[in-house]
């Protein structure tokens, strides 16, 4: 057993201790809370009853694969497969059934069995090291670890760059872009329906009105070009008949590289491939927007620019909207108490909210009265597009002051809370 099985992998083999998996892993993922460490990647992969889905051709298949003789696996799968069940039901015995896959628990042969049946998987994991893109774990670099095993429990750790994580299938895709969904319009991992933009948009650069969230169908999509075609012009003639699922997706990929306008020689030219402007010809051209230049190189802080892209795009829930479905009867806007609310009224034709915007504008040293919100945009695009320190203050100023009007908004009519044009003033400045 210990010359068959790796290192890393701890559990039931003679000589090797659980623990030392455990106490290295804590070894690896110290620190991971720590501001500025480089990016570094860790999956703990649960194998779902592995044990009882384990296939017997393939228990076999690895046995004769590691040299064992040939009556030494005769004897050990008749033991593995000639297994029976009765189930009780009623109290009574059924007549037995036999069982098709599986190891049994707390059979003194199964674990090693299973031991077996890992290593291969761990071999595998370990011909990552040839793949040209894939960086080790930083910790991880002089050991060349890339798995830990710990009986049916598998942690994996790689550097925490694109190139080192693996291209994936399309319904963890799927899950990874729920979780994110989620994450983006509840804060949470609640189910919500309740989306303000598409997650297509979402994915546009910022100067097309997304967020500049990475659209992982199309990042993936770049991973089996970037894998399969970039340098390798022998797979570039041939065509694929009756093609296994891999190999057809090989293939499927050089349909990605055609839709992104590329040529034979563009992909042969290794210098001149780049994921980033691969991706861009994927996603195709924008409508710039014309706000764009409030939004790029905004100093201030991640979600006060996320109001004020939504505000920009008109889709944030002011009262004006929420009465067009009926789900307010009452437009008065909580800041003034006097007119009715909406996002021209919001930002900053609102008594109190001009009030605050006069007073960041006087602070930067630019006197004007404000407006509202299409003329304030017009002037702040015009006033913003320098790029110069000043400039940069007027936009992160803008989103500040925004957020926290928005804030305070929701406060007043969520929460009962007030605080006063002085108060929010004092958080900005
Ligand atoms: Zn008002």
């Amino acid at each position: 057993m210990n010359d068959l099985v790796d290192d890393f992998q701890s559990a039931f083999v003679p000589g090797r201790m659980i623990t030392d998996n455990i106490i290295l892993s804590h070894e690896l993922v110290k620190g991971y809370g720590r501001k500025g460490i480089s990016p570094r990647c860790t999956m703990k992969l649960d194998m779902q009853k592995a044990y009882d889905s384990l296939e017997w051709v393939f228990l076999e298949q690895i046995l004769i694969g590691m040299a064992f003789p040939d009556m030494l696996v005769k004897w050990v799968m008749s033991c593995v497969n000639t297994v029976s069940y009765p189930i009780l039901l009623n109290g009574k015995p059924t007549p037995p059934f036999d069982a098709i896959r599986e190891l049994r628990q707390e059979d003194h042969l199964s674990s090693f069995l299973f031991v077996l049946a890992i290593e291969y998987l761990t071999r595998n994991l370990k011909t990552l090291r040839k793949i040209h893109d894939f960086n080790y774990h930083p910790r991880c670099d002089k050991m060349q670890i890339v798995q830990l095993g710990f009986a049916d429990d598998l942690l994996l750790f790689c550097m925490g760059d694109r190139g080192s994580i693996f291209i994936m299938p399309k319904k963890i895709i799927q899950q990874i872009e729920a979780m994110c969904k989620r994450f983006l319009w509840t804060g949470g991992n609640e189910i919500t329906k309740n989306v303000l933009v598409s997650w297509d948009k979402v994915c546009y650069p910022k100067s097309a009105g997304g967020f500049n969230v990475i659209d992982i169908h199309i990042w993936n999509k770049i991973k089996w070009v970037h894998n399969y075609y970039v340098k390798r012009n022998h797979l570039w003639e041939i065509k694929p008949r009756n093609a296994s699922w891999m190999v057809s997706k090989v293939f499927k990929a050089k349909e990605t590289v055609e839709a992104a306008s590329y040529t034979y020689e563009d992909m042969m030219d290794v210098t001149q491939f780049s994921i980033k402007k691969f991706y861009h010809m994927l996603k195709g051209d924008f409508h710039k927007i014309s706000w764009r230049r409030l939004m790029c190189n905004n100093p201030g802080c991640k979600k006060w620019t996320f109001i004020l892209q939504l505000v920009a795009l008109g889709r944030i829930y002011t009262k004006d909207r929420l009465l067009k479905w009926g789900v307010v009867t009452n437009l008065v806007c909580p800041l003034c108490n006097t007119e009715d609310e909406s996002i021209e009224h919001l930002f900053f034709s609102c008594k109190f909210s001009a009030e605050l915007w006069t007073k960041l504008l006087n602070w930067q040293g630019i006197n004007i009265l404000p407006m509202g919100w299409s003329q304030e945009v017009n002037w702040a695009i015009n006033h913003a597009k320098r790029k110069n320190a000043k400039a940069g203050i007027f936009r992160m100023m803008m989103a500040g002051c925004i957020y926290y009007l928005w804030q305070e908004r929701n406060q007043r009519t969520f929460l009962d809370k007030e605080r006063s044009v002085a108060g929010l003033h004092k958080l900005l400045v």
